[in-house]
């Protein structure tokens, strides 16, 4: 099994929304995890506020070894590009991960749509790169790759409660998380699941 692994995300969120089941199956197995955030999200809070706290909590809840906590300015990814190579570069470099998951670039935000470009630079002598979806992934997100998450969509639902300020959003709603997970589990007969792209996958 993959010893360390690098989840990377753009906002406080994404990860645990994306493979926060995933992450907490493998962390139970003995896996290292490695959260990488990459802004603290003010954009997304009424009052601008940093969310990194809320963040951290529900990480370290899904068995996060470490959060590494960036400061990119919320929403202006695109223009922090090479900037934000040379970052997952250097988590690369120091982490030397079996498995990275990252964002998928089929998503209407241009802050997951350059998280996803930068991790395919950065990460490209990483043997696995699994692509997770998010609330504003674009339909055609098609997933191959599925992790049943039946035993953990408890601990998931509940990690994601440590997000207060998002609580209002639907799609931190718990009939929401449910409904979702098994809807991706259901398009290939097992139970909840989160679902992935493959960018490559060395078994
Ligand atoms: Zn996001």
């Amino acid at each position: 099994m993959a010893h360390d692994i690098l989840a990377i995300g753009a906002h406080p969120d994404d990860i645990e929304l994306g493979c926060g089941g995933s992450l907490a199956k493998l962390a139970f197995a003995g896996a290292r995890i490695h959260a990488l955030v990459l802004s603290r999200g003010g954009r997304g809070c009424h009052d601008g506020a940093d969310r990194s706290d809320e963040s951290h909590r529900a990480l370290r809840r899904l068995g996060a070894w470490q959060v590494l906590q960036h400061d990119f300015p919320d929403t202006c990814f695109p223009s922090c590009r090479n900037a934000i190579i040379s970052v997952l570069e250097q988590a690369c470099e120091a982490i030397q991960p079996q498995r990275v998951y990252t964002m998928c670039g089929e998503d209407h935000h241009q802050d997951h749509r350059t998280v996803h470009e930068a991790s395919i630079v950065a990460c490209r002598s990483v043997p696995q790169i699994l692509c997770y979806e998010s609330p504003s992934t674009l339909p055609q997100f098609a997933p191959q790759v599925f992790e049943d998450i039946s035993v953990q969509l408890e601990l998931k639902i509940r990690a994601l409660r440590e997000h207060a300020s998002q609580g209002d959003r639907h799609y931190m709603q718990e009939s929401h998380l449910r409904c979702h997970a098994q809807f991706r589990g259901q398009q290939v007969g097992i139970g909840p699941s989160e679902g992935f792209l493959p960018h490559r996958l060395v078994l």
